[in-house]
């Protein structure tokens, strides 16, 4: 793992695979809003997936005719928003025993309860706005298949339910035993489940969306234009940075970098601490003998998971992960996947494991592959992951002017966005108005930015 995250991410590769849900593109996937770039604006955003298109859309809405430009290196959201599962699952209980130890109980309740408003939040605004991004509003399930997990999961539940409100949607969880399981969710090897509120989103188009609201709001959209480098600028400059394009320089009063795991291309010194992690997605259609789930699941085992959301009218399923197995068979082409930065390729270990786990999972209840579309697709994406495993947000330490919002590990659809609300109150001076609700312990600090990645949490 040392030498992994050694291993500098460089630019997005200029050809990754497709995913699913950018099959296909949206209209303005490689808009330039101007032939060229301006020589100097207010904000510079860097990155366009859910964290840059949050940031650019709310400082436009707050700050009407603020200059925001967005330089995105490749198409229009096509990071890892544009290539995830779409999976919109807090799973709190999971990560709350180990948050309430390291970071006190009321840190780890506020982050609970930021997992969930972000799906809801997500859930209003596209409302709102009309966005058309296939959301759904429904419960999940976690089928559990190892003993020490349902006993650690529901010790978790219970700490959760004393103390956040036992009436509030994040503490909500309903246990289930190995027989009650296996039968309501046909899951044949099931120990035990573990359900909850949840959801799916196309992140894509969702992102589109917001960025389709923030052009009409005056938003500078720069596609296939990677930001090279950052130059801090002498404090007597009107602004502050400079930043190098492979279309000339741009100088900017505040910058952001929503660079997710290539961060540490532009900003060196987290090399080593926030760390590209790729993940696989694959889509499949359904068994023949499965009926239409109404919940989305994740299979959860000794050391890993995959993750199922479906699509109840076309009888297909987009499931991730593998990750865990693959440890357990190969670990050495498992660190391989840290310090990865190449989603132009899949790793065919993955490709198998997560072509024949589906049938595994549902047994005879899977019935036989579809023979026209049994396998249909997959892609791989890049994930930022930190040494800590939380998200590193605002102000970059003794660096005016420079914002951050990085490292949503592998959970970005239910971070995201309330992280991108929360950066935004920094940015404009505000930050009293998420001090109640944000936890302080995603703040981006030099302590922080110290830690060496070790591996995920
Ligand atoms: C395979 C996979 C599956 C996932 N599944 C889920 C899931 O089911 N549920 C969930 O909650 N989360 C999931 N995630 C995580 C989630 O997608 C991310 O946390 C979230 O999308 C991060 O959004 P972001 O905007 O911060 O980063 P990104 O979407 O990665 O956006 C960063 C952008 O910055 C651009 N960029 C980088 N460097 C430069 C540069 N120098 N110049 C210009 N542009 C640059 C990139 O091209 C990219 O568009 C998954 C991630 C992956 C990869």
């Amino acid at each position: 793992m040392d030498q992994r995250v050694r291993r500098p991410p460089g630019l997005p590769i200029a050809n990754p695979t497709t995913s699913y849900w950018q099959s296909p593109h949206e209209d303005f996937a490689n808009l330039r809003s101007t032939d060229t770039l301006p020589l100097e604006t207010d904000y510079i955003v860097i990155g366009s997936g859910i964290s840059g298109s949050c940031i650019a859309h709310n400082i436009l809405t707050r700050r009407p005719g603020a200059q925001v430009l967005i330089l995105e290196a490749r198409t229009a959201c096509s990071g890892a928003t544009g290539r995830n599962g779409g999976h919109t699952k807090a799973a709190s209980y999971r990560s709350f025993p180990m948050h309430a130890e390291d970071l006190g109980i009321e840190e780890a309740v506020k982050i609970a309860r930021l997992e969930y408003s972000n799906i809801k939040a997500t859930q209003e605004l596209a409302g709102q706005h009309g966005i058309q991004c296939s959301l759904q509003s429904c419960n999940t399930v976690d089928i559990i298949y190892d003993i020490t997990e349902l006993e650690e999961g529901k010790k978790a539940i219970g700490m959760m339910q004393a103390a956040l409100n036992p009436e509030e949607g994040a503490a909500q969880y309903t246990i289930y035993d190995a027989e009650e399981a296996r039968k309501r969710f046909l899951a044949p090897g099931a120990l035990g489940a573990f359900e909850y509120e949840a959801g799916s989103i196309h992140a894509y188009r969702f992102t589109h969306g917001i960025l389709k609201l923030a052009l009409q709001k005056g938003l500078n959209l720069q596609t296939n234009t990677p930001a090279t480098s950052l130059l801090r600028l002498p404090a007597d400059n009107k602004r502050r940075w400079r930043i190098e394009t492979t279309r000339g320089s741009v100088l900017a009063h505040d910058v952001i970098l929503a660079t997710n795991g290539y961060t540490a291309h532009l900003y060196p010194s987290l090399q080593g601490s926030i760390v590209p992690l790729r993940g696989q997605v694959s889509r499949q259609r359904l068994g023949s003998s499965l009926p239409l789930l109404s919940r989305t699941y994740s299979f959860i085992y000794a050391g890993g998971y995959e993750y199922m959301i479906l699509n109840p009218h076309v009888r297909e399923l987009i499931i991730g992960g593998g990750l865990g197995k693959l440890a357990a068979a190969d670990p050495n082409a498992y660190l391989k996947e840290f310090g990865q930065s190449n989603d132009g390729e899949t790793n065919p270990w993955i490709s198998g494991y997560l072509q024949r786990c589906t049938r595994d999972y549902f047994g005879e209840n899977w019935g036989t592959d579809d023979p026209v579309k049994g396998w249909e697709k997959e892609w791989t994406g890049i994930m930022g992951t930190s040494a800590d495993g939380l998200p590193l947000i605002g102000p970059m330490p003794n660096e005016e002017g420079l914002w951050i919002q990085f490292a949503c590990n592998g959970h970005g659809m239910v971070l995201c966005l309330k992280c991108a609300e929360a950066l935004t109150d920094m940015l404009l001076g505000e930050e009293d108005t998420c001090k109640e609700w944000f936890p302080q312990a995603f703040k981006i600090t030099q302590e922080r930015t110290e830690k060496r990645y070790t591996g995920r949490l």
